[in-house]
């Protein structure tokens, strides 16, 4: 067991490259770091690549760069950034689908400062999604939850939390307001 040395991506403010700082430590293999303070409530990057059906995305053999984006709607790998964001259990970010057209944008959930990490929850984006499992998760984070699956998979208080915290997709808030209907009722 040892560390992996991984490349680290610095994005500007505009979601431009600033540089790649050369092989740094991290466990958590290849990141995407911010060069500057950002506020929360500020865009960071936005997310590329190829929209997927669930049936394309269901015979896609890449699925670490994968993003769900809609009940049946996936971005395939877009070679940028995007595809480097790593997930945390205490995320730097939340993203926002839009459901019109499905773009999804990553959201600071916090104000940063330079070199931080920009992460996300996969579960808030991740549903019906039985081939998506980090196991053993490494984000670090104190309340980590160890593996991670989509959001069918988390535990009522744990969908909870993320929807009391605001950082749910659209559609992954619907489904945690059709299983609580289902659950007290209203
Ligand atoms: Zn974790």
């Amino acid at each position: 067991m040892g560390i992996e040395i991984a490349s680290r991506f610095f994005v500007g403010l505009d979601g431009s490259v600033v540089g790649s700082r050369g092989a740094s430590e991290s466990v958590a293999g290849r990141g995407v770091f911010v060069t500057d303070r950002v506020r929360a409530g500020s865009p960071i990057l936005s997310f590329g690549g190829v929209l997927l059906s669930r049936d394309e995305y269901c015979s896609f053999a890449d699925l670490d760069h994968c993003i769900q984006v809609g009940p049946d709607q996936f971005l395939g790998p877009s070679g940028e950034l995007d595809d480097y964001t790593n997930h945390s259990c205490d995320p730097s970010t939340r993203v926002i689908v839009e459901r019109a057209d499905a773009t999804a944008v990553l959201i600071a959930v916090r104000d940063l400062i330079s070199a931080d990490e920009v992460t996300f929850d996969y579960s808030t984006v991740q549903l019906n999604d039985s081939r998506f499992w980090i196991d053993p998760c490494r984000c670090g984070a104190a309340g980590c939850r160890t593996v991670i699956g989509d959001f069918t998979s988390l535990s009522w208080s744990e969908k909870w939390d993320l929807q009391r915290r605001g950082l749910l997709a659209w559609y992954t808030e619907e489904a945690f307001h059709r299983e609580r209907q289902a659950r007290y009722g209203r």
